[in-house]
């Protein structure tokens, strides 16, 4: 019940030990192309440049930024979290010059204070996260999309804590590139990092082409060549078109693992997986205000499948956590940077946004703090939970 990696769902665990095949198997195709179109229903999108980058998260964001951003060129980073500084650190290794602001963590941005570091920079690419679990932050997005095409800016998010368990329109928002990863929200486990593209993103991608081997059409583009094999977009959009350019070997138990999560929640409904996360992202967050604790940050804004909680005083936060996980077999998260000891991180996603799980985390918790001789009000959090259950 940590922030991420999650337990992943048993039937995309199934689905990974499948028979393999390689990618130029008639069957492999088949399957790459029914991804792209399952995650084009995930990130609500027609964009035909939907498809996975072979590694975790990290490899999609690296994908997406080495691709769109040639040095010097500049990109703009409002940061409220751990993964914001992951956002400046790779774009500076490109040789992005990168420009950031800053929020206190538990803050999110106002679209009016975007779009004045926008019209202060006249950045190439603005490179916003969605959900950062360091601070379990879901920043608004909705209108910076249009903010980012009024000033003729590539809007790149990462999505990869927040894909699944809440509200994500890739089209209606005007995003020009979006990655995420299988072990949120998605319910799956790290290693395939989901990408789409608009159309306009890959007008960049394709005028930095320069293949110079393999199925080429023997166009070079104008733009810098991208200076990542592994990460060149416009090599890795013709391996997974017609062309099926010999880019690299297909993780195959990955890519059966991607389509399961997205089969499922698409099955599911993407507005139904998000209503799920919300009401066990609210379940847990009054059972943990049940217990006596108090929320981290503008809960307004809090991601529906993460909670931050203070830890009481009094009580070890990594001692209560070892228990939780030593007698009770549950693990939650502990805290980066300025939160560092100070709250934990419970999540409620994926196949963990489950009314069971809630209850026992709740009803262990109690017991572990009861333990450590923190005063738990009588009603206690599972009480608080099942309120919200509507029992
Ligand atoms: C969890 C998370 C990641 C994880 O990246 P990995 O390469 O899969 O470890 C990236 N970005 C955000 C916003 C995350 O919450």
């Amino acid at each position: 019940m940590g922030p991420g990696p999650i337990s992943a769902d048993p039937r995309v665990l199934r689905a990974m030990s499948a028979a393999l095949v390689g990618q130029y198997d008639p069957a492999m195709t088949g399957y790459m192309n029914e991804v792209m179109e399952l995650y084009r229903g995930v990130f609500k999108t027609q964009n035909e440049q939907t498809l996975l980058i072979d590694g975790t998260s990290r490899a999609g964001i690296e994908a997406a930024l080495v691709s769109l951003v040639e040095p010097g060129q500049k990109v703009l980073v409002p940061i409220f979290g751990r993964f914001g500084y992951l956002l400046k650190e790779i774009a500076g290794r490109i040789g992005a010059d990168v420009v950031v602001r800053e929020k206190e963590w538990g803050q999110v941005f106002t679209p009016a204070e975007i779009e004045s570091a926008i019209r202060e920079e006249k950045p190439h690419l603005l490179a916003l996260v969605q959900g950062d679990t360091s601070t379990t932050m879901n920043q608004p997005l909705e209108e910076i999309g249009a903010l980012c095409a009024a000033h003729g800016v590539l809007f790149y998010t990462d999505a990869t804590a927040s894909l699944g368990g809440n509200d994500f329109r890739a089209d209606e928002w005007g995003i020009d590139a979006a990655t995420a990863g299988l072990q949120k929200c998605l319910g799956g486990p790290s290693g395939s990092a989901p990408i789409t593209l608009s159309d306009q993103a890959v007008d960049v991608i394709r005028s930095r082409r320069h293949v110079e081997e393999g199925i080429d059409d023997g166009s070079t583009g104008q733009g810098v060549r991208i200076a990542s094999n592994y990460f060149d977009l416009s090599q890795i959009l013709d391996y997974w078109g017609p062309a099926r350019l010999n880019h690299h070997t297909e993780a195959t138990s990955m890519l059966y693992g991607a389509r399961e999560c997205a089969r499922l929640l698409l099955a599911e409904g993407m507005d139904n997986a998000v209503a799920r996360h919300a009401l066990h992202g609210r379940a847990m967050a009054e059972g943990l205000k049940g217990l006596g604790l108090t929320l981290f940050g503008d809960t307004a804004h809090k991601m529906n499948n993460v909670v931050a909680v203070h830890i009481p005083d009094g009580i070890n936060g990594d001692a209560a956590r070892a228990a939780m996980l030593n007698d009770y077999g549950i693990e939650i998260g502990t805290s980066f940077g300025p939160l560092h000891g100070k709250v934990w991180r419970i999540g409620t996603m994926g196949y963990n946004a489950r009314k069971d799980a809630v209850m026992l985390t709740l009803a262990a918790l109690e017991q572990v703090l009861r333990t450590g001789g923190v005063t738990v009000p009588a009603s206690g959090g599972v009480q608080a939970a099942l309120e919200v259950y509507g029992a």
